[in-house]
């Protein structure tokens, strides 16, 4: 069985991702609430890229409620006819839109209940647009962060909805609001579904997967240059003696020792991350 995460390996996990990607923001474009709404539910089994080339169209047409309604279902399914289940999606759009209308005075609302009556929209949509327009600490799990969850050992889960938790429960307050962002761009970009790019990757030495694609002595070396502190506090040998103590009168005395979870290794630092 794996070893877990503590809570000191979690947070230096988000770290590294964080330090990597200091603005953590969806690769989705859009201008506001409804067509990030819009742009969310078009990207439901297609890439971001697929959609951001037929959405610049549609919203320079249609960019509220009303005109998109007004645009009508058959117009809306030919400017996104290149993305995979395009006539359902475009029912939907059509179909929120109306909703939004009658149920919302035009807005999307920042309320996971109302935004997963509408058509089209699941947990998964209403995280995203909860924490892009909204400012919410959402994570949403994709098919990229329920990977990272299971592979890295940081939210092993059967269900997204599992994993989702997990990262609920382990995820430090600080890092809630960036980590969907910061989790599905190293799924897409590091820890890829066929072969996991681990000579680059920043977390390395703290992911829990058996079958990385970097030799541990790669790995130690990268560990060694961008570690922020080290991981784990030495446990004292029978045969040491305690360290000194500070002196009653606040005299400086030396602080326990400390070793890393990698053995050190002299040379030259590896890429940064
Ligand atoms: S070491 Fe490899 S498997 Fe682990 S998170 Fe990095 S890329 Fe993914």
């Amino acid at each position: 069985m794996r070893r877990r995460f503590s809570k000191r390996e979690v947070a230096e996990f988000y770290r590294r991702l964080s330090a990597s990607r200091p603005i953590p923001q969806t690769e989705l474009e859009f201008i506001n609430p409804f067509t990030l709404l819009v742009a969310v539910v078009l990207s439901a089994q297609a890439t971001d890229i697929g959609v951001n080339k037929a959405t610049p169209a549609l919203f320079d047409l249609a960019d509220t409620p009303a005109k998109m309604a007004a645009l009508g279902e058959e117009r809306v399914a030919q400017l996104v006819r290149t993305i995979g289940l395009y006539r359902t999606k475009a029912r939907n759009i059509i179909a929120l839109s109306r909703m939004l209308i009658d149920q919302h005075g035009g807005a999307v609302p920042r309320d996971r209940e109302a935004l997963e009556k509408l058509p089209g929209v699941g947990r998964k949509t209403a995280s995203v647009v909860l924490n892009v327009a909204f400012g919410e600490p959402t994570i949403a799990v994709d098919t990229h962060i329920f990977r990272v969850g299971n592979r890295t050992g940081l939210a092993p889960g059967k269900t997204p909805l599992a994993v989702e938790e997990g990262l609920e429960a382990v995820t430090p307050a600080r890092y809630k609001h960036g980590a969907h962002h910061w989790l599905i761009l190293h799924g897409r970009y590091v820890c890829k579904a066929r072969k996991p790019d681990c000579p680059v990757c920043a977390v390395a030495d703290l992911c829990r997967y058996g079958a990385k694609t970097a030799p541990a002595e790669m790995i130690a070396a990268r560990a060694e240059a961008i570690t922020a502190e080290p991981l784990v506090e030495a446990k004292p040998r029978r045969s040491e003696k305690p360290p000194p103590q500070p002196s009653p009168a606040g005299g400086g005395g030396r602080k326990p020792a400390l070793k890393r979870t990698l053995p050190r290794k002299r040379g030259r630092e590896g890429p940064t991350p």
